[in-house]
Protein backbone atom coordinates (compact mmCIF):
# COMPACT_ATOMS: atom_id res chain seq x y z
CA UNK A 1 0.00 0.00 0.00
CA UNK A 2 1.48 3.59 -0.60
CA UNK A 3 -0.24 5.55 2.15
CA UNK A 4 0.77 9.25 3.84
CA UNK A 5 0.00 9.00 7.48
CA UNK A 6 -1.42 12.41 8.38
CA UNK A 7 -2.06 13.45 12.44
CA UNK A 8 -0.83 16.05 15.35
CA UNK A 9 2.75 14.73 16.89
CA UNK A 10 1.78 12.00 19.39
CA UNK A 11 -1.77 10.79 17.03
CA UNK A 12 -0.22 8.02 16.77
CA UNK A 13 1.35 7.81 13.18
CA UNK A 14 4.61 5.51 13.73
CA UNK A 15 2.86 2.94 16.00
CA UNK A 16 0.06 2.83 13.31
CA UNK A 17 2.46 2.43 10.35
CA UNK A 18 4.65 -0.15 12.16
CA UNK A 19 1.78 -2.34 12.61
CA UNK A 20 0.82 -1.53 8.71
CA UNK A 21 4.16 -2.74 7.30
CA UNK A 22 3.32 -5.94 9.07
CA UNK A 23 0.36 -6.60 6.73
CA UNK A 24 1.97 -6.48 3.30
CA UNK A 25 5.79 -5.74 3.88
CA UNK A 26 5.49 -1.75 2.93
CA UNK A 27 8.15 0.03 4.20
CA UNK A 28 7.49 2.83 7.08
CA UNK A 29 9.54 6.22 6.04
CA UNK A 30 9.88 8.56 9.26
CA UNK A 31 11.02 11.86 7.79
CA UNK A 32 11.49 11.96 11.84
CA UNK A 33 13.22 8.61 12.54
CA UNK A 34 15.81 9.59 9.47
CA UNK A 35 16.22 13.22 11.35
CA UNK A 36 17.19 11.89 14.48
CA UNK A 37 19.49 9.64 13.15
CA UNK A 38 21.54 12.26 11.32
CA UNK A 39 21.40 14.32 14.37
CA UNK A 40 22.99 11.67 16.39
CA UNK A 41 25.47 10.17 13.35
CA UNK A 42 26.71 13.77 13.56
CA UNK A 43 26.22 14.69 9.95
CA UNK A 44 25.70 17.58 7.96
CA UNK A 45 21.99 16.83 7.47
CA UNK A 46 22.00 15.83 11.25
CA UNK A 47 23.68 19.36 12.70
CA UNK A 48 21.37 21.73 10.14
CA UNK A 49 18.20 19.89 11.66
CA UNK A 50 19.09 19.63 14.99
CA UNK A 51 18.10 23.38 15.88
CA UNK A 52 14.83 23.26 14.22
CA UNK A 53 13.88 20.20 15.87
CA UNK A 54 15.01 20.70 19.38
CA UNK A 55 12.76 23.82 19.44
CA UNK A 56 9.88 22.11 17.77
CA UNK A 57 10.54 24.22 14.38
CA UNK A 58 9.91 22.36 11.54
CA UNK A 59 13.35 21.78 9.21
CA UNK A 60 13.13 23.25 6.09
CA UNK A 61 11.33 22.47 2.89
CA UNK A 62 14.38 21.76 0.81
CA UNK A 63 16.30 19.49 3.32
CA UNK A 64 13.45 17.13 3.55
CA UNK A 65 12.94 17.21 0.29
CA UNK A 66 16.19 16.12 -0.64
CA UNK A 67 15.54 13.18 2.04
CA UNK A 68 12.83 12.75 0.19
CA UNK A 69 13.51 12.59 -2.93
CA UNK A 70 16.47 10.07 -2.27
CA UNK A 71 14.38 8.20 0.06
CA UNK A 72 12.03 7.02 -2.35
CA UNK A 73 13.45 5.81 -5.06
CA UNK A 74 15.20 2.98 -2.94
CA UNK A 75 14.42 -0.62 -3.78
CA UNK A 76 12.44 -1.01 -1.03
CA UNK A 77 9.50 1.15 -1.71
CA UNK A 78 8.41 -1.04 -4.48
CA UNK A 79 6.70 -3.12 -2.31
CA UNK A 80 4.55 0.01 -0.71
CA UNK A 81 5.57 2.66 1.77
CA UNK A 82 3.98 4.36 4.96
CA UNK A 83 4.92 7.86 4.87
CA UNK A 84 5.20 8.97 8.32
CA UNK A 85 5.67 12.77 9.04
CA UNK A 86 5.66 13.78 5.43
CA UNK A 87 4.82 15.65 3.71
CA UNK A 88 4.03 18.53 6.49
CA UNK A 89 3.71 21.65 4.46
CA UNK A 90 1.67 22.74 1.47
CA UNK A 91 4.97 23.09 -0.42
CA UNK A 92 6.34 19.34 0.56
CA UNK A 93 3.15 18.09 -0.59
CA UNK A 94 3.41 19.93 -3.91
CA UNK A 95 6.83 18.57 -4.16
CA UNK A 96 5.80 14.96 -3.54
CA UNK A 97 3.01 15.41 -6.03
CA UNK A 98 5.83 16.07 -8.95
CA UNK A 99 8.09 13.39 -7.37
CA UNK A 100 5.67 10.87 -7.23
CA UNK A 101 4.41 11.86 -11.03
CA UNK A 102 7.66 11.76 -12.20
CA UNK A 103 8.21 8.02 -10.71
CA UNK A 104 4.89 6.99 -11.92
CA UNK A 105 3.70 6.19 -8.26
CA UNK A 106 -0.09 7.02 -7.41
CA UNK A 107 -0.80 7.33 -3.39
CA UNK A 108 -3.84 4.84 -2.08
CA UNK A 109 -4.90 7.41 0.49
CA UNK A 110 -3.92 9.78 3.06
CA UNK A 111 -5.29 8.65 6.47
CA UNK A 112 -5.55 11.46 8.70
CA UNK A 113 -5.55 10.58 12.26
CA UNK A 114 -7.94 12.38 14.44
CA UNK A 115 -7.38 12.55 18.28
CA UNK A 116 -8.38 15.36 20.71
CA UNK A 117 -5.95 17.43 21.79
CA UNK A 118 -5.61 16.58 25.71
CA UNK A 119 -4.99 13.14 24.97
CA UNK A 120 -2.24 14.27 22.32
CA UNK A 121 -0.87 16.16 25.23
CA UNK A 122 -0.89 13.50 27.73
CA UNK A 123 0.50 10.88 25.69
CA UNK A 124 3.39 13.00 24.48
CA UNK A 125 4.73 13.89 28.43
CA UNK A 126 4.68 10.24 28.96
CA UNK A 127 5.80 8.91 25.95
CA UNK A 128 9.84 7.61 25.92
CA UNK A 129 11.65 6.39 22.71
CA UNK A 130 14.61 4.06 22.42
CA UNK A 131 17.46 5.66 22.22
CA UNK A 132 19.23 3.43 20.16
CA UNK A 133 18.79 4.97 16.10
CA UNK A 134 18.85 1.70 14.38
CA UNK A 135 15.50 0.77 17.42
CA UNK A 136 13.72 3.54 17.98
CA UNK A 137 11.22 1.32 19.82
CA UNK A 138 8.51 4.07 21.44
CA UNK A 139 7.04 3.29 24.50
CA UNK A 140 4.65 4.99 27.00
CA UNK A 141 4.95 4.86 30.61
CA UNK A 142 1.84 4.51 31.28
CA UNK A 143 0.14 2.58 28.46
CA UNK A 144 2.54 0.64 27.08
CA UNK A 145 5.86 0.56 29.07
CA UNK A 146 8.62 -1.28 28.75
CA UNK A 147 9.26 -4.54 31.19
CA UNK A 148 12.17 -2.97 32.60
CA UNK A 149 11.49 0.54 33.39
CA UNK A 150 13.96 2.67 30.84
CA UNK A 151 15.28 -0.08 29.07
CA UNK A 152 14.19 -1.00 26.03
CA UNK A 153 12.39 -4.47 25.16
CA UNK A 154 14.11 -4.80 21.77
CA UNK A 155 17.49 -4.09 21.99
CA UNK A 156 18.35 -3.38 25.69
CA UNK A 157 19.53 0.43 25.14
CA UNK A 158 17.57 3.05 26.97
CA UNK A 159 14.30 4.36 26.35
CA UNK A 160 14.49 8.38 26.85
CA UNK A 161 12.51 11.23 26.53
CA UNK A 162 13.15 12.89 23.28
CA UNK A 163 14.73 16.45 23.56
CA UNK A 164 11.58 17.97 22.23
CA UNK A 165 9.21 16.28 24.83
CA UNK A 166 9.33 18.91 27.17
CA UNK A 167 6.30 21.04 28.15
CA UNK A 168 7.28 24.19 25.97
CA UNK A 169 8.82 22.04 22.89
CA UNK A 170 5.43 20.10 22.85
CA UNK A 171 3.27 23.19 23.05
CA UNK A 172 5.33 24.53 20.17
CA UNK A 173 5.22 21.28 17.65
CA UNK A 174 1.14 21.42 18.23
CA UNK A 175 1.28 24.66 17.29
CA UNK A 176 3.19 24.56 14.05
CA UNK A 177 0.85 21.75 13.32
CA UNK A 178 -2.07 23.47 13.58
CA UNK A 179 -0.45 26.37 11.42
CA UNK A 180 1.64 23.94 8.85
CA UNK A 181 0.31 20.74 8.77
CA UNK A 182 -3.51 20.87 9.39
CA UNK A 183 -4.31 22.22 6.33
CA UNK A 184 -3.17 19.40 4.73
CA UNK A 185 -6.40 17.32 5.43
CA UNK A 186 -8.04 20.15 3.07
CA UNK A 187 -5.63 19.58 0.44
CA UNK A 188 -5.89 15.98 0.39
CA UNK A 189 -10.02 15.92 0.90
CA UNK A 190 -10.07 17.74 -2.06
CA UNK A 191 -8.36 15.09 -4.61
CA UNK A 192 -10.55 12.96 -3.25
CA UNK A 193 -7.65 11.08 -0.95
CA UNK A 194 -8.63 11.98 2.56
CA UNK A 195 -9.63 8.93 5.01
CA UNK A 196 -10.28 10.23 8.39
CA UNK A 197 -10.52 7.89 11.52
CA UNK A 198 -10.71 8.35 15.44
CA UNK A 199 -7.87 7.35 16.54
CA UNK A 200 -7.94 6.46 19.56
CA UNK A 201 -6.94 2.76 19.59
CA UNK A 202 -4.13 1.93 16.63
CA UNK A 203 -5.40 -1.77 16.32
CA UNK A 204 -8.66 -0.09 15.62
CA UNK A 205 -6.97 2.01 12.67
CA UNK A 206 -5.07 -0.69 10.96
CA UNK A 207 -8.47 -2.63 11.01
CA UNK A 208 -10.29 0.70 9.43
CA UNK A 209 -7.59 1.07 6.90
CA UNK A 210 -6.72 -2.39 5.73
CA UNK A 211 -10.71 -2.44 5.06
CA UNK A 212 -10.96 0.57 3.03
CA UNK A 213 -7.77 0.12 0.50
P1 LIG B 1 6.23 14.11 15.82
O1 LIG B 1 5.32 13.62 14.74
O2 LIG B 1 6.04 13.38 17.08
O3 LIG B 1 6.28 15.59 15.97
P2 LIG B 1 8.55 13.41 14.23
O4 LIG B 1 9.41 12.33 14.70
O5 LIG B 1 7.68 13.15 13.05
O6 LIG B 1 7.72 13.83 15.49
O7 LIG B 1 9.41 14.72 13.89
C1 LIG B 1 10.30 15.28 14.82
C2 LIG B 1 10.82 16.62 14.31
O8 LIG B 1 11.52 16.43 13.07
C3 LIG B 1 9.74 17.64 13.97
O9 LIG B 1 9.34 18.36 15.10
C4 LIG B 1 10.45 18.50 12.93
O10 LIG B 1 11.36 19.40 13.54
C5 LIG B 1 11.26 17.50 12.16
N1 LIG B 1 10.53 16.95 10.98
C6 LIG B 1 10.12 15.67 10.80
N2 LIG B 1 9.49 15.52 9.62
C7 LIG B 1 9.48 16.74 9.04
C8 LIG B 1 8.97 17.27 7.82
N3 LIG B 1 8.32 16.49 6.94
N4 LIG B 1 9.15 18.59 7.56
C9 LIG B 1 9.79 19.40 8.42
N5 LIG B 1 10.30 18.97 9.59
C10 LIG B 1 10.16 17.67 9.92
ZN1 LIG C 1 15.61 -0.37 21.24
Amino acid sequence: MKLILLGAPGAGKGTVAKLLTKVDGSVQISTGDILRGAVTAGTDLGKEAKGFMDAGDLVPDELIMNIMGERLLEDDCKAGFLLDGFPRTIPQADALEVLLEKIGVELDMVVNLDVPRDVIYDRLTTRRTCENTDCQAIYNVKSMPSKVEGVCDKCGSATIQRADETVEAISKRLDTYDEMTAPLADYYDKKGKLFTVAATSSDKVVEEVTNNL
